[in-house]
């Protein structure tokens, strides 16, 4: 539906280096911070998603055929345009996803981590030579594997496209993103840059849009390989279709991640730690405190929790959450939960902005006694909600932490390494921190967790990606006579 009042220019797909929409059926961007319609985005057919690949086929010879040097060149300008204007592309976040404005510059320093990443790439992919046998040669290079797609969810609108596209554009590939549809403002912003940075036209696309073109990038022709990021149940879904149609694919899920607490844990680091993971980006981030394991007499830790708790007041230091139904969802959580016999220490429900009562807001939420077979236990709740669940030793604890079918991040607080080194070896999530809360493992190592948390062989970034948007050709060459009989002739 057109409305009037949008702020933003309606969203268009970028084909072939235009921005360019085919009268497709829109839906209105609203902001989480007040509700207002920030613009409309095409929930385009698997016709516009074909019209990218012919763009991107098109163009990925010459493409392909540009040195990684040469290509890197353009990522260099495009971290330029990404650092000069940092400000404006935070405030987009800001306002399509709703974290705070901190929060929102925090993710594009990080989109900017990982372009300089990318960079990098020419010092890491040079190959591989040997002589194999007498004037007989081996030797292996990293060849793209042509057209590829990413497809993003809403909680990071700018940082996720860039765990995958600038790394899939210098190893030689072309790129289509499918953004979340939520979210699809600050993908334009990308198209935009990336376009004055120097890339050639077709060789990056954006096709907006929902479930039809997420099926449609699964099953059409000529996307050699999908990466995913969103909740483990599409994740699932994207996984099958997209290796069904033999693609190559790496999805990531969501999580639950396990924060194990112990008495000698340091208390105001590990309070002020654990309630910023779990009420960071409002909860929304899959690296977020899910639940808190309290191994033994925890107390004085849990009180300190509640004072940095009511330090975060909605609007201000705690951003919105992405939609009415995603507040709704939260609280029925927490109302369950109490139900269930949990103890609920700090009550975010009922949360509201005083001049913006058209936003989604959720307070900050403390529940004590939260047992595994609660449904909050188990589930993913995506707000800034923890549970704690009380154990009486670390075994149990450590129990209680591999029970949970994601394994995204754990954690543990502790000042006795041997208990650490403890937990490290015995938590089944792909990314450990030891006193911190969110232990996302920056460049150059990989980011992936395990369990239903992550689909698929390697990690989304990092030196682990290389291996997943390149293939490998391997060539033996032999020019001398007295090699000529061989035996491998
Ligand atoms: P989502 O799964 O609803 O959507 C992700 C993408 O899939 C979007 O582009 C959306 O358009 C598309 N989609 C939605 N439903 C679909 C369907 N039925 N069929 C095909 N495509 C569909 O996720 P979201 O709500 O946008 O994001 C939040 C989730 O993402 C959380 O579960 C969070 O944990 C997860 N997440 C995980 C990671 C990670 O690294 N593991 C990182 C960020 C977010």
């Amino acid at each position: 539906m057109e409305t009037i009042t949008q702020k933003y220019p309606l969203v268009e797909n970028f084909i072939g280096g235009k921005f360019t929409s085919n009268g497709q059926e829109k839906m209105d961007v609203i902001s989480p911070l007040d509700g207002a319609v920030l613009s409309t985005v095409p929930l385009s057919t698997a016709k516009d998603l074909r019209k990218a690949v012919k763009k991107a086929k098109e163009v990925y010879p010459a493409w392909s055929a540009m040195t990684i040097k040469e290509r890197v060149q353009i990522l260099y300008k495009y971290r330029e345009l990404v650092l000069q204007n940092l400000e404006e592309l935070a405030q987009l976040v800001h306002e399509e996803n709703g974290k705070t404005l901190g929060e929102a510059r925090a993710e594009v320093a990080k989109s900017v981590e990982l372009t300089e990443f990318a960079c990098s790439l020419p010092q890491m992919v040079s190959g591989q030579i040997m002589e194999v046998s007498q004037g007989v040669e081996c030797r292996v290079e990293r060849k793209p594997l042509g057209v590829v797609a990413c497809i993003a969810p809403f909680n990071f609108p700018h940082m996720v496209p860039h765990w995958t596209v600038p790394n899939a554009l210098a190893l030689g590939n072309c790129v289509i993103l499918k953004p979340s549809e939520v979210v699809p403002l600050s993908a334009v912003r990308m198209a935009e840059m990336l376009q004055e940075a120097g890339l050639p036209d077709g060789v990056f696309s954006v096709v907006n849009g929902g479930k039809e073109i997420v099926e449609a990038i699964c099953d059409v022709k000529g996307i050699e390989a999908v990466s995913f990021v969103g909740s483990t149940k599409v994740a699932k879904i994207v996984y099958k279709r997209a290796t069904s149609n033999l693609k190559r694919c790496v999805a990531l899920g969501g999580a639950k991640n396990h924060l194990l607490v112990l008495p000698d844990a340091h208390v105001d680091m590990t309070a002020a730690n654990v309630v910023a993971s779990m009420a960071g980006c409002a909860g929304q981030r899959c690296m977020a405190a899910a639940a808190m394991v309290a191994v033994g007499e925890v107390d004085h830790i849990i009180e300190k929790m509640i004072d940095e708790a009511k330090k975060l007041i909605v609007g201000e230091n705690l951003g919105a959450v992405i939609s009415a139904a995603a507040k709704k969802r939260i609280e029925r959580y927490i109302t369950q939960a109490e139900k269930a016999g949990a103890k609920v220490l700090v009550d975010g429900r009922k949360a509201t902005v005083p001049n913006k009562k058209g936003g989604f807001y959720v307070g900050a939420t403390i529940i004590d006694h939260v047992t595994p077979k609660m449904k909050i236990a188990k589930e993913e709740v995506f707000g800034p909600v923890i549970s704690i669940i009380r154990a009486d030793d670390l075994d149990q604890a450590i129990e209680i932490e591999n029970s949970s079918n994601y394994g995204n991040a754990a954690a543990v607080f502790t000042q006795n390494g041997g208990l650490a080194r403890y937990v490290m070896e015995k938590a089944s999530a792909g990314m450990i921190g030891v006193n911190i809360g969110v232990p996302v493992p920056r460049e150059p190592f990989s980011f992936g967790g395990w369990n239903e948390s992550k689909f698929g062989v390697g990690d989304i970034t990092g030196e682990s990606s290389i291996e997943f948007w390149t293939q490998l050709k391997k060539t033996t060459t032999k020019w001398n006579p007295e090699a000529w009989t061989n035996w491998m002739s």
